[in-house]
């Protein structure tokens, strides 16, 4: 059964509140401000900014700085309410959100909400990974990232053990999907790129290594380009482990599942995802598999005025099978959901999703890629371009979209940025200048 238009006051606009401002929650604020004069709109997230996550890989291997991978919700809601803030609870009865802000707790009445926040990465998912492995999944982690493989060269520079040298230089990245792929080529060719300024490294010193417990990398694309994947991998030194999954990771090692085992001191997971909590704490609504289920027109059962579209929703899609969590489909979700939310505002009936895959594409470091687009399969430079050039495209704003442009043209010419960038304060600095150490900080 679809969800039935709450009874409201004539004279007053329906409030639409969304949770969430990654692909599908700031898609569906932009769709429906272009009928702003039916809504009264607010969006609510716990960043400032949309994240092109997609694209953090190329911020671990410092092809794009960090704020090439993030677009400013408040840019993108001149005809919305932005408010910067977790929400924590949501009273379906009352119809109101509860939600941490700078201010503190704020309450948010809604006649329409959405939710559409996402998940998180899972960071236990192998014993020892909590501890000692990193996770790629906010422009945090990117950032930490790359400033732990600079940390590691500069490390290497200083260190006399040669085991530990080449411990320091391996880099273990756990899984061969998108995520995992897209790193490793990206590390390959920082690695390779920034060599020159650590001169006390040497290539040999320096490897990466990636595992994937299934037979081949990239299993969402064609056979083709897994291997077209691999062998790109391959040809720039990286190490492809394919049926491999790793058991353990200690602060020097990992454990294979065939008993062997890689000495690393930084493994990068890419693998699992968890609901985000909030999901735990929405009483009385569907979930299946951690994500809220929701009937064929996007809302939820059993509770008024409430839809759900992204990765923290579990959608059935037209032909039967779950819509995957992706940025393609978050995107489809959130156009589907706009036209409903305008057609109720009309008095016309919510539709069914329904949204045919057009390809998926993958860099596999800095000028390569895989694609399949609407069944032509690409792979190399040409792959890459397309893969930009639809993430440029997604960019809000005519301006923010030149000087990405114009900023990536140069970084495909010049040498990626080795700036460690560690953010350190002033207080910092004179504690450190009294106990004569280094500032220290997580970075
Ligand atoms: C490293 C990486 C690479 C990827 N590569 C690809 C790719 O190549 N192609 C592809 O299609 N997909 C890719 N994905 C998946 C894609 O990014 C997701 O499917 C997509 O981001 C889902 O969009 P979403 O809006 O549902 O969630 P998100 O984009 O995660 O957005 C959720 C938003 O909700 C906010 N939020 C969370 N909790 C709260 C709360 N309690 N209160 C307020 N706000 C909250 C978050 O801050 C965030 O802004 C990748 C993901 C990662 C991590």
């Amino acid at each position: 059964m679809n969800a039935q238009a709450p009874g409201r006051d004539v004279e007053r606009r329906p409030r639409v509140v969304i949770v969430g401002g990654g692909f599908a929650g700031a898609n569906v604020s932009h769709a429906l401000q272009k009928k702003y004069t039916l809504f009264d709109i607010t969006l609510v997230s716990e960043e400032s900014y949309s994240t092109f996550n997609p694209m953090l890989a190329e911020v671990v291997g410092a092809t794009v700085f960090p704020e090439h991978v993030v677009a400013p919700l408040r840019e993108t809601t001149r005809r919305a309410q932005f408010v910067m803030g977790t929400v924590g609870k949501i009273d379906f009865a009352r119809k109101v959100l509860c939600c941490d802000t700078l201010k503190g707790e704020v309450e948010i009445a809604y006649d329409e909400l959405v939710l559409a926040y996402g998940n998180r990465a899972r960071v236990d998912l192998i014993p020892g990974m909590a501890e000692h492995a990193v996770v790629l999944k906010t422009v945090g982690d990117a950032m930490h990232i790359r400033n732990l493989v600079l940390r590691r060269l500069a490390l290497i520079e200083l260190e006399t053990d040669p085991a530990l040298r080449k411990c320091l230089g391996h880099f273990v990245v756990v899984g061969g999907g998108f995520s995992g792929v897209e790193v490793a080529g990206a590390i390959a060719d920082s690695l390779r790129e920034i060599r020159r300024y650590y001169p006390r490294v040497g290539a040999d010193e320096l490897k990466i290594t990636i595992l994937q417990n299934g037979d081949r990398l990239l299993p969402e694309l064609p056979d083709c380009l897994g291997e077209a994947a691999k062998k790109s991998l391959q040809k720039r030194g990286v190490d492809v482990f394919t049926q491999m999954s790793a058991k353990s990771v200690s602060a020097r090692s990992v454990q294979l599942g065939d008993g062997r085992t890689l000495d690393s001191c930084t493994t990068i997971c890419t693998i699992g995802t968890m609901p985000n909590a909030l999901t735990a704490r929405l009483a009385g609504i569907p979930v299946e598999r951690g994500r809220i289920v929701t009937q064929a027109d996007l809302s939820v059962a059993g509770v008024d005025g409430v839809w759900a579209i992204g990765d923290c929703a579990l959608v059935r899609n037209a032909d039967g099978a779950f819509a995957p969590p992706t940025a393609q489909f978050a995107v489809a979700e959130a156009k589907h959901l706009a036209r409903n939310l305008i057609a109720r505002a009309r008095g016309q009936a919510a539709r069914p999703f329904a949204h045919t895959s057009r390809g998926m594409m993958a860099t596999v470091g800095h000028l390569k890629g895989v694609a399949q687009i609407f069944g032509i399969r690409l792979a190399g430079l040409p792959a890459w371009m397309l893969w930009r050039a639809y993430y440029l495209s997604q960019m809000p704003t005519f301006g923010r979209k030149v000087r990405i442009f114009v900023e990536w043209t140069w970084g495909m010419f010049f040498p990626p940025d080795i700036t460690h960038f560690r953010f350190t304060r002033s207080h910092e600095l004179l504690r450190s200048d009294q106990a004569g150490t280094m500032p220290t900080n997580s970075n």
